[in-house]
């Protein structure tokens, strides 16, 4: 668990600034969502904070501390992407072990760590399966598990329902809340879904050309948009 301030923070490709000074500060154990439209930034300030992408400028800090500079496998936090990329030849207990395998750490402790996670994510029955015998919706739980059974500080998501059937989406935004009400920890969820941030969000985030145009509960951004950009994008009448 841990707090995550983003200060600050830009990105520049060569000439082209992409992410303008974007401020963020999350205390611990919220649940951040990250919502724009296509091209605002919003992957690319993930990937920032993820370590992934080096900063142009400002500051990273987990818990108070700058992280700018700290390789990705340094910063205790743990991404899911949409395309969930599980390894096909390996099972779902071996998929979900593998970073801690790679970490060196003692099998016994994996499983165990395993376990665990797939309990949490109602998982225990396909242990022993190949990613291909899985539905859509239990890979994505697959790719959580992943994220999980490393304790991570933090928990980013980038659009990860983006892939799946609208029925499953509504059904697995309900199954990250509950896993975050239950985790207790940090996240920040990216999407470009209205509905999906005022559903999920304790807060959102609302970028549009990288830079941030408000930020506020949901109910926040319904009663008082910022501006005629956030109301026609949340969808209230003003
Ligand atoms: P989003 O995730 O909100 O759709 P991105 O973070 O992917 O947006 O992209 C933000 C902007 O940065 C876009 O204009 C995109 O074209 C640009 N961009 C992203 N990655 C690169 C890159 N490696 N080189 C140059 N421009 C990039
Ligand atoms: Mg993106």
């Amino acid at each position: 668990m841990a707090s995550m301030d983003i200060v600050n923070v830009g990105k520049a490709y060569g000439s082209l600034t992409v992410i303008h000074g974007v401020s963020v500060e999350i205390p611990d154990g919220e649940f951040v969502v990250l919502v724009g439209p296509s091209g605002c930034g919003k992957s690319t300030l993930l990937r920032m904070v993820a370590g992934l992408e080096p900063i142009t400028f400002g500051d990273i800090r987990i818990d108070g501390q700058v992280v700018n500079d700290l390789p990705p496998k340094d910063r205790d936090i743990a991404m899911v992407f949409q395309s969930y990329a599980l390894y096909p030849h390996k099972t779902v207990a071996e998929n979900m072990g593998f970073a801690l395998k790679m970490r060196g750490e003692p099998k016994a402790d994996i499983d165990d760590r395993v376990k665990k996670a797939a309990e949490i994510l109602d998982l225990v029955p396909y242990l022993a399966r190949y990613p291909r015998q899985l539905s859509g919706g239990q890979r994505q739980r697959v790719a959580m598990g992943r994220a999980i059974v490393r304790d991570p500080k933090v928990f980013l998501f980038d659009e990860p329902l983006s892939n799946l059937d609208a029925k499953l989406r509504v059904q697995m935004r309900a199954e990250i809340k509950e896993l975050q009400r239950r985790l207790a920890t940090t996240m920040i969820y990216v999407t470009h879904d209205q509905v999906e941030a005022m559903t999920m969000a304790d807060r959102i985030v609302v970028l549009r050309d990288g830079r941030v145009e408000q930020i506020g509960s949901p109910l926040e951004l319904y009663d008082k948009p910022a501006n005629t950009f956030v109301a026609g994008f949340i969808g209230s009448p003003s």
